[in-house]
């Protein structure tokens, strides 16, 4: 039967999420039957068409390029974060637009805080898009499974084939879920560790293993996101 190696190799991925820890061997089970992905929210045009047309291959070339400029950090009194971004060469992403959708996410009021773009060390983070192989190899003796995204200590690599297809669990809201994808995995970076959801039907932590399950909690992308509006408003009270 040739589909029964990729359907079980498809379900035993399913079973897992950012790996911060390996992965033990699954236990054996009965068939499982996957039940169907509904959405009562339809996602927008450009994100299906988006979905539809990206194809990642499996390896490309194996080498990052450190996407060139930089970009100021958002408003506000905190600290600010260096970082900068990289992109495997062969992706089928234009790295600028990668970089500009890290920083958009990093700097968004539900965000980590305030994060400087560079293109050259020193920095705290760097935030890698990488082919399946290449997150493999970066994430070791972490298991990808050649799906799963990492922080590997120095890097947070974000795997191509998520970014592009995101996950069942988030309906189709790829946006949302490559939000979910930079804060969970530079969250890392800041020392922050996995959390679990706090209760059925509440916003799941952005520590969690969202990737993996929601656990009976609602998608959510940001490390606070109840902020959203509020430093705005006040950032327009000091200009008054
Ligand atoms: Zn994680």
């Amino acid at each position: 039967m040739p589909l029964l190696a990729p359907l079980l190799l498809l379900l035993l991925l399913l079973a897992a999420g950012c790996g911060a820890q390996p992965v033990t061997t699954p236990p054996a089970t009965s068939p499982v039957t996957t039940p169907p992905s509904t959405s009562s929210e339809p996602p927008p045009p450009g994100e299906r068409r988006a979905r539809a047309t990206v194809r990642v291959p499996y390896a490309v070339s194996g080498r990052y390029a450190v996407v060139r400029g930089g970009a100021p950090p958002g408003p506000g009194p905190g600290p600010v974060v260096r970082y900068l971004v990289e992109v495997e060469r062969g992706l089928p992403f234009d790295p600028r637009t990668f970089a500009s959708d890290v920083h958009r996410t990093l700097n968004d009021e539900r965000g980590w805080g305030r994060f400087r773009r560079v293109d050259h060390p020193p920095v705290r983070v760097r935030v890698a898009l990488s082919s399946p192989r290449l997150t493999r190899r970066q994430c070791l003796p972490l298991r990808t499974g050649g799906k799963l995204s990492c922080w590997n200590g120095t890097r947070s690599v974000i795997n191509a084939l998520r970014w592009a297809k995101g996950v069942p669990q988030y309906d189709g809201r790829l946006t949302d879920y490559r939000h979910y994808l930079i804060s969970h995995e530079v969250g890392h970076a800041l020392g922050h560790g996995h959390r679990s959801c706090p209760g059925p039907g509440r916003l799941a932590p952005v520590m969690a293993q969202q990737s993996k399950s929601l656990g009976g909690c609602r998608p959510n992308p940001w490390p606070f996101p109840g902020r959203k509006f509020r430093e705005r408003d006040q950032t327009k009270d000091r200009r008054r």
